[in-house]
């Protein structure tokens, strides 16, 4: 089938593959001992992913935490900045947020005294900045927005965003998972103080992503048992994975701005091709608001996403998120942003990437148009 879940996950880019293979044949030893030439060279090598990471969004190597991806990076950053403060503590994040954003911060408020306020986002599926600035108290010590979102492709406003964490000295979590390899992230203009990020949302592999926390920041370790990285992630590092991640974000600098013309192109050619044969009966979601170029988020009237999907094969998509699809729960997303449980029942996301072709675009268009009558057909046979 087509590959069109971008968003779940981004086949390995062979160039990655090719370094994370050298390291793999290449022995290493522990990166952390230094006592000889084996340990030597596996440092060099997690330096160097370091300060590939750090490169792509303006940080200092030494900033980047690695971790086994981002659901622990946005574990650590949430669970570690609120224990290492005490005394009355408020987090500020929003409705729309990954779930492993959403349960910790659940956790907190649940069993750590910790008091949570969730934005709500409007049907576009943005944050209202003066709603952001009303919501914060004396006691607030961190706000966490996502960069963009999983299921929609919607951006939030970050430059405003830090604008107002830096004036009201607040940290400022981002989970930029679903931006980075399209949309410029620069944590110091930003004023970032936390960012999260994911290898294999990026072509690289899975098991590996990184937490940037800013200099001076203090964040109490989920784990203990090791002095590596600080103790702030204790654990001997994946050599090979870390030069995967590095490798990621070495080339995404390189093919950025090649990537978005690329995906613009496409997603141009897909909502033309849809709306021309289907016009109304089909809506975008967060079109309206910006967002990543390679998440499509449609819903269809009249029919159950579920059917839709199952009358095509040759496509591999998902329904909402891969997340909340397997938990069978409406998508919060949506629901956040105002839509009916009809239509989100209704709602496919369409993620295409760096390898998807103009071929790959037209047979997935014919093949959706071609499907979605069939199953309207047959809804408006009446069932005797
Ligand atoms: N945040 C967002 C926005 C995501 O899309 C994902 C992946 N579905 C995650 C966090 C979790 O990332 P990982 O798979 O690396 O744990």
């Amino acid at each position: 089938p087509i590959y069109l879940d971008y968003q779940a996950s981004t086949p390995l880019d062979h160039r990655i593959e090719k370094v994370m293979t050298d390291c793999l044949q290449d022995f290493t030893g522990n990166p952390h001992s230094s006592t000889h030439r084996f340990g030597h060279q596996g440092r060099r090598k997690i330096e160097e992913a370091q300060d590939h990471v750090a490169a792509l969004i303006n940080a200092r190597p030494h900033e980047i935490i690695f971790t086994a991806g981002a659901t622990e990076a946005n574990n650590l950053a949430l669970l570690g900045i609120a224990r290492a403060r005490t005394g009355p503590r408020h987090i500020i994040s929003g409705q729309t947020e990954h779930e492993s954003v959403l349960q910790p911060l659940d956790h907190l408020a649940a069993q750590e005294n910790v008091t949570v306020t969730l934005q709500p986002v409007d049907k576009n599926g943005l944050i209202n900045l003066d709603d952001l600035m009303s919501a914060i108290r004396p006691e607030t010590i961190l706000i966490s927005i996502m960069a963009a979102n999983n299921e929609t492709g919607v951006c939030q406003n970050l430059s405003a965003i830090g604008q107002i964490c830096k004036e009201r000295r607040i940290l400022f979590h981002t989970d930029a998972v679903q931006a980075l390899a399209t949309e410029k992230i620069d944590v110091r203009a930003m004023n970032i103080s936390l960012l999260s990020l994911s290898a294999h949302k990026l072509y690289g592999p899975m098991g590996i992503g990184a937490l940037y926390v800013r200099d001076g920041t203090e964040i109490t370790p989920l784990l203990h048992g090791g002095a590596q990285q600080r103790s702030i992630r204790p654990g001997t590092l994946p050599t090979a994975l870390c030069t995967g991640l590095g490798e990621a974000c070495r080339l995404i600098r390189e093919y950025r701005s090649n990537a978005r013309e690329h995906l613009q192109g496409l997603r141009a050619r897909l909502i033309q091709r849809l709306e021309a044969e289907l016009g109304n009966a089909i809506e975008l979601n967060g079109e309206e608001a910006p967002h990543i170029p390679g998440c499509v988020s449609l819903t269809f009237k009249g029919i159950e996403a579920e059917d839709l999907l199952h009358e095509l094969p040759d496509l591999a998509l998902s329904t909402g998120s891969a997340c909340s699809s397997t938990s069978g729960e409406p998508s919060h997303v949506l629901r956040a942003m105002g839509q009916n449980s009809i239509d989100i029942a209704g709602t496919i996301r369409l993620g295409i990437g760096q390898p998807t072709t103009v071929a790959e675009v037209n047979y997935a268009a014919a093949q959706i148009v071609t499907a979605y009558r069939r199953l309207i057909a047959g809804n408006a046979i009446p069932s005797k």
